[in-house]
């Protein structure tokens, strides 16, 4: 079976085509030629996701899946969350998002956050829904010089690193994107024979 990652990201597509059955032939939407962005319109990350994956599905008919990421912070009643991206401006730039985020927490002594991802699948106009999400806390200045976007700022509970700090292999078997990845990947490889 083809099956469509909807993503550019070349990192995330081998990550996963190493966990899923070999007889998937996993590819990205450089692969199949997709080069229009795909706008994000959706109020909450399931929506960008669906989005994403329909947009896909409908246009070539591949089985089709779409991830979105946000991280929630609760001082902040929420946000970034699904502006995770572009929330200090348009273009996605990790230095003045968390910048925004620690001056708008200047103070604050209520820290917990939590990041989450959203996986949207089609197969054969079936739409399904896999989550991951993991909790912990906004530290006051960024630490780590590893991983990206938020990982500076965010200490998982139970750890005494942020996610920049952390071994990537131990990051993937504890984030957000690794839990909602696992789902996926377990669904699909139980139900393609
Ligand atoms: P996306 O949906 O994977 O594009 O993620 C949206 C935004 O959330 C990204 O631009 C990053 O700023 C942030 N983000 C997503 N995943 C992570 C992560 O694992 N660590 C830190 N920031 C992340």
């Amino acid at each position: 079976m083809k099956l469509v990652f909807a993503t550019h990201n070349r990192n995330k597509l081998v990550e996963i085509q190493q966990m899923i059955n070999s007889h998937i032939e996993l590819v990205g939407l450089t692969e199949i030629n997709h080069t229009d962005e795909i706008e994000e319109t959706g109020s909450t990350l399931s929506e960008n996701a669906l989005i994403k994956a329909r947009a896909i599905y409908n246009l070539y008919n591949f089985n089709t899946f779409a991830d979105d990421t946000g991280l929630e912070i609760d001082a902040l009643n929420g946000a970034p969350g699904v502006y995770s991206a572009r929330f200090a401006g348009k273009e996605n730039n990790a230095h003045n998002n968390m910048k925004k985020v620690l001056n708008l927490m200047e103070g604050c002594t209520e820290r917990k956050a939590r990041f989450k991802t959203v996986i949207a699948l089609i197969i054969n106009g079936n739409e399904y829904l896999f989550e991951g999400a993991v909790v912990g806390e906004i530290i006051e200045q960024p630490i780590g010089e590893g991983g990206f976007g938020y990982d500076p700022i965010f200490k998982p509970d139970g750890y005494n690193q942020t996610f920049a700090q952390m071994d990537p292999e131990i990051k993937n078997k504890i984030s957000h994107r690794g839990m909602a990845f696992v789902k996926l990947v377990n669904f699909i490889n139980l139900n393609s024979d």
